[in-house]
């Protein structure tokens, strides 16, 4: 596998150091703090260079990021489906940020790829194997985030200066949650000279760990205490555990996008567990997110078995079928394909 980083970094500066342009970014479907802060200061960031710049996502993004600096400017795909083919249509340069594949902006794929042949496609990403097809891009996996990649980007370009303290909380919000708060990819000294640059702009940590954190609804701190109580099944011999979350299960819970954020981390908290999963049955698919520890590597098991990807210790993919067959093959897995 080729984790050797590509940075076309002096053919995307001329692209953004030149005439005004057109610009749609597209941040991934199940929008994270990652998408949504390297997205926001993305466009920030181009607009202070002169461009016409609009943040697409394809869908809603949890309700504890709307506190974001100008995240009313997001476009949602499903909100505004004729004025985005528009602006996709009017574009000269098409941008994406924190994943690896057009296919992760899933509602919007099609008409992305259409225009991919028409147009200057420009990828800012950390997942392991980013597609082929990007005109350009700027790519490494050895980073905590696509916002800590982004600020690399800024300063190596020599536009440090630019960086604005809403920027920078959007920026910290993405290193943050793509981090646990520091708790993992988190070993990189580059990491923490960005965050302090952060902090000499005057963001303020504890308000925006709080805003993240701990603004949780009571649907959402009992569904927490149900999945752990009534729905984790845990093997201890192979050290893996899961939580398996039905339709009826987040309905009784009055599930609303991100209330199930950060709750596969929590089957990585016991004791001798290497790999954790979470299983949320949302009527369309199944939506399955992977943890792991040390050389356990959940970004194969997600490719092989559950049409996804992502990283080393943290990837996530789709399952096309019932909840209880998903519980079969992650038996499986957990018995079989689990080797610390
Ligand atoms: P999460 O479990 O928090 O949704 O995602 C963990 C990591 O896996 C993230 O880096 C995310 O981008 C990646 N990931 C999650 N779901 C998918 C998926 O369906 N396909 C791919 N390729 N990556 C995914
Ligand atoms: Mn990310």
């Amino acid at each position: 596998m080729n984790t050797d980083p590509q940075k076309d970094t002096e053919a995307i500066q001329k692209l953004f150091e030149g005439k005004p342009s057109n610009i749609v970014i597209f941040g991934h479907t199940h929008p994270d703090g990652d998408a949504v802060g390297a997205g926001l200061a993305l466009r920030e960031f181009l607009i202070l260079k002169g461009h016409n710049v609009n943040f697409v996502l394809p869908d809603e993004f949890p309700e504890f990021l709307s506190w974001m600096p100008d995240s009313k400017s997001i476009l949602i795909h499903h909100d505004a489906d004729n004025l985005i083919e528009t602006l996709i249509d009017k574009a000269e340069i098409l941008i994406f940020v924190d994943l690896n594949s057009p296919s992760r902006v899933e509602s919007l794929e099609h008409t992305i790829k259409k225009a991919m042949h028409s147009k200057i496609s420009i990828l800012f990403d950390h997942h392991i194997n980013p597609e082929k097809g990007f005109t350009h891009m700027f790519w490494m996996t050895d980073v905590s985030s696509t916002s800590e990649l982004l600020f690399d980007f800024i300063c190596e370009t020599g536009n440090k200066h630019l960086i604005t303290k809403c920027m920078a909380e959007n920026l910290y919000v993405g290193i943050m949650t793509d981090t646990g708060s520091f708790s993992y990819s988190c070993n990189n000294p580059g990491t923490y000279l960005a965050v302090s640059y952060f902090f000499t702009l005057g963001i303020d940590g504890s308000y925006i760990h709080q805003h993240v954190y701990n603004t949780f609804t009571e649907d959402r701190l009992r569904l927490l205490g149900f999945s752990l109580s009534q729905r984790l099944s845990v093997n201890k011999d192979s050290g893996g555990a899961y939580i398996a979350l039905s339709a009826y299960d987040l309905e009784k819970f009055n599930y609303q996008v991100g209330d199930t954020e950060g709750l596969v981390n929590f089957t990585m908290s016991m004791q001798g567990i290497h790999f954790g999963a979470l299983m949320t049955d949302l009527h369309k698919y199944i939506k399955i997110s992977l943890r792991s520890e040390g050389l356990v590597d959940v970004n194969t098991i997600a490719r092989q078995f559950f049409n996804g990807g992502g990283h080393r210790n943290a990837a996530g993919g789709y399952f096309y079928g019932s909840l209880s067959e998903a519980c079969d093959i992650m038996d499986e897995i957990i018995s079989k394909h689990i080797k610390i």
